[in-house]
């Protein structure tokens, strides 16, 4: 099959092709070319070095960050196309950097070094396209694809001892793909796990997240639960209910890890963001959840976003039906559209309307509480004549 390139990879491989080398797709972007999915960004390799590559590309600008690891960045029409020199790797003494990376000339000791056989294959670039018919294939990268397995190139205790991240990817891809992980393959990982603990924690991260993501996170958390704890350092408390789960890992995340999961989180160096989220989700499983004052309550702890992770976790364990879940989210979606306060500063009196009214100190800041609160049980609306009402009425 003839791929057809997309327009600045085209750009970049008749550039190449013009200075005499001959432009490989390598990586996840080959993967997904034969499995019949569309790539979401182009790897292209190439034999040679990043100064020769870098000379096809004059007035071009070009990002050259990544030299040092042969990679040549060159932006056209906006985007950027990375164009890395073959490697091969030496050996690894710390589990997670090669002591040598070498280019080489040799497509095929390039995707030696790459981690699983479906990720480990190259289609050379000619005319605009990827001629399928001669992708090089020397690990078998093609026939797991067809039978739907994840399998390391070479050993696979060798490959996950050089780098323990791999353990997490294999399980990424099969949670992805909804490919199995083989037999030795699998083996290996379990044993290897330990390696994780040379792995930064912000790469663990970012494929436990992606695991989470997953179609398939349910059955591949649960065969490898005893991974998955090592990389996030806690107990897994349930899997079951994440096949119910929307694929937002960190919901997904919540559900699997109860009340630890901010610690995860914490552990794992996520942003500020996520790990306030997780602790906000996780205080409020809870809190009263029916009716629209609760509703009304829970919006004001979560924000918008929160509260639907809130109810799909609710959901995903059975606390509610789907039914009870879509009007929750729609009461909070009316609470939202009709614009109610979310907080003491959306009242329609404010500090200064209270201080001019004679009221001072700490007398201010519980009048404003006083008066949300009002708000919030029904008791009064947000309009200045109701609130006015109530502060007339006790000062
Ligand atoms: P995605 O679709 O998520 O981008 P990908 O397969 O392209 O998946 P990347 O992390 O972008 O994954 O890596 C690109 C390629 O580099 C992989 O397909 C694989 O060939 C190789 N690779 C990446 N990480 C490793 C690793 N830790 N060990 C060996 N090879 C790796
Ligand atoms: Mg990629």
């Amino acid at each position: 099959m003839l791929y057809p390139l997309p327009a600045p990879v085209k750009t970049a491989a008749e550039a190449l092709s013009g200075g005499g080398i001959q432009a490989y797709l390598v990586g996840g972007c080959v993967r997904d070319i034969i499995r019949g999915a569309s790539p979401h960004d182009f790897d292209i390799a190439v034999p040679s070095p990043p100064d020769v590559t870098a000379a096809c590309f004059p007035g071009r600008t070009l990002i050259l960050d990544g030299v040092k690891h042969g990679t040549v960045a060159v932006m056209i029409s906006g985007e950027k196309i990375e164009i890395t020199t073959f490697r091969s790797e030496g050996g690894y003494s710390d589990g997670r950097h090669p002591d040598a990376v070498s280019f080489t000339k040799d497509i095929i000791s390039d995707l030696a070094r790459r981690d699983f056989t479906v990720n480990a294959m190259a289609i050379p670039l000619a005319g605009g396209y990827a001629d399928t018919e001669k992708t090089a294939d020397p690990f078998g990268g093609r026939d797991d694809i067809s039978r739907r397995l994840i399998r390391c190139v070479g050993d696979p205790y060798a490959r996950f001892s050089e780098d323990g991240l791999r353990v997490m990817r294999a399980l990424r891809f099969s949670s992805v793909l909804g490919y199995d992980i083989e037999e030795k393959t699998a083996d290996a990982a379990v044993r290897c796990a330990c390696m994780l603990g040379s792995v930064s924690r912000e790469r663990i991260a970012d494929e436990l997240y992606k695991t989470a993501a997953g179609d398939h996170a349910e059955s591949v958390i649960d065969r490898f639960s005893g991974i998955i704890e090592t990389a996030a350092g806690a107990k897994a408390q349930r899997t079951e209910p994440l096949r119910y789960a929307p694929p937002d890992p960190l919901t997904r995340l919540i559900l699997l890890f109860g009340s630890e999961a901010p610690n995860v989180l914490r552990r794992l160096k996520r942003s500020r963001a996520d790990i306030g989220t997780a602790m906000r989700v996780t205080e409020a499983m809870d809190l009263p959840s029916r009716g629209r004052e609760a509703v009304y309550r829970l919006l004001i702890r979560l924000g918008s976003g929160d509260i639907k992770r809130l109810f799909d976790i609710k959901l995903a364990l059975g606390e509610i039906s789907a039914d009870e879940r879509a009007s929750a989210l729609e009461t909070a979606d009316e609470l939202i559209r009709s614009a109610v306060p979310l907080s003491e500063g959306d009242l329609a009196l404010r500090g200064s309307d209270l201080a001019k009214m004679g009221y001072s100190g700490t007398q201010i800041g519980e009048t404003k509480k006083r008066l949300f609160e009002a708000v919030v049980s029904g008791e009064a609306r947000n309009t200045r004549d109701d609130l006015l009402k109530l502060v007339r009425k006790s000062p």
